[in-house]
């Protein structure tokens, strides 16, 4: 059998002729930059996070650095986030001219330390970045609290988390502003690069549709030095078709880590994930062992793809040697960077192919 990491074809499958019918308007009305599918997702997509406003762009990186700037943060400023993240967090905060500041985490949840977040606060910090690592909104709540005493933004990195849910509030509805990506394998993916924010805020959302069209406020009027991030009217199309989806795709997705984790409860050496019931979407389904590259190694001699996130936290990248934050400076990130496995994680993975890759695990566990 061969289970893939993830298989972006059964999607399209099962929805291809809403997508073809989407794409062809687009090429038969031509709205290729912007226009009207990007605006249509654009409410549709606010009024689904339950915010205001959204605003389409051309990734989540993109998203993460217009929020940043919209906020004003750049120069001598200070930015905190976590550094078991995809790099894009804290290269966007080095875009904007700003400093990363990594808190380190808790190694249960995998998300950020409140306490040690605390610890990390300077005059110069002006926003946290929570990330909603693999799909979980960990503690968003307590990180808002905290910045709401020292007066700094928060800046949701939602781009693992379309549609997790708490107490009725969605990911992207609990910071001043959050940052989405639409890359094809996130859990709403487009065809090709693409990413939002959302905000209640309405003079951030304006700030945003002005930076990311050359600082316009009309055609060749230029008000701002601007860039060119905008949607494209394919993506948008493509998302508003696969929007209506995505509640029942999430559910899915909670429905096989239910799986997993009934049928690997009984493997002493594998920590599972914790299941918070809708809060979770399970962008990614991560365990944690210390035989994590035996057992990569063994599953994918057995046709299973498996994958690390992130193999190594940022500030051990060499991009970010700069900043001086040698190993040690983050034991629990760094612990655990060297035992977690994502294991194959999508709406259409099967029951036969989940009970495959935990047959495996455990025929594993037992010969070593
Ligand atoms: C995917 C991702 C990004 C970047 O999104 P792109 O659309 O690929 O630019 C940022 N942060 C996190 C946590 C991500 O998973």
């Amino acid at each position: 059998m061969e289970v893939k990491f993830v298989d972006l074809k059964a999607q399209y499958q099962s929805i291809k002729p809403e997508i073809d019918a989407a794409i062809n308007r687009v090429l038969e009305n031509t709205s290729f930059i912007l226009g009207p599918d990007v605006e249509r997702f654009e409410e549709d997509f606010a009024k689904y996070c339950g915010t205001k406003y959204a605003v389409g762009l051309n990734s989540g990186t993109s998203a993460l650095f217009l929020a940043l700037r919209a906020l004003g943060i750049g120069p001598e400023d200070e930015v905190i986030t976590q550094a078991n993240t995809f790099i894009a967090t804290a290269a966007a905060i080095s875009a904007a001219g700003a400093t990363p500041v990594f808190a380190d985490i808790n190694p249960r949840t995998y998300q950020i330390d409140v306490q040690d977040l605390g610890r990390r606060i300077t005059p110069k910090t002006k926003a946290i970045i929570p990330v909603h690592l693999y799909g979980a909104l960990g503690p968003i709540e307590e990180v808002v609290a905290l910045a709401k005493k020292h007066g700094l933004y928060v800046l949701e990195d939602a781009c693992q988390a379309h549609g997790a849910v708490r107490n009725g509030k969605r990911a992207g509805a609990f910071g001043d502003i959050a940052a989405f990506s639409f890359y094809p394998g996130k859990n709403l993916g487009a065809y090709g690069d693409a990413g939002a924010v959302t905000t209640n805020n309405e003079e951030l959302a304006k700030k945003i549709k002005v930076l990311r069209d050359h600082g316009a406020s009309r055609k060749y009027f230029h008000d701002v030095v601007g860039y060119n991030m905008r949607m494209e009217g394919i993506h948008g199309a493509v998302l508003d078709v696969k929007l209506p989806h995505l509640e029942d795709w999430s559910k899915k997705r909670r429905e096989r880590a239910a799986e997993y984790h009934r049928l690997l409860s009984d493997a002493p050496e594998i920590i599972l994930p914790e299941i918070t019931s809708k809060d979770h979407v399970f962008h990614l389904f991560v365990i944690r062992t210390k035989k994590r590259d035996e057992l990569q190694k063994y599953l994918k001699s057995a046709g299973i793809q498996t994958n690390i996130h992130y193999p190594v936290p940022i500030h051990l990248q060499k991009a970010y040697a700069g900043l001086g934050l040698g190993a040690g400076s983050y034991p629990k990130t760094e612990l655990i960077a060297g035992e977690i496995l994502s294991l194959p994680m999508y709406p259409e993975i099967t029951q036969e192919q989940i009970e495959y890759v935990a047959v495996k695990i455990k025929e594993f566990l037992k010969s070593t």
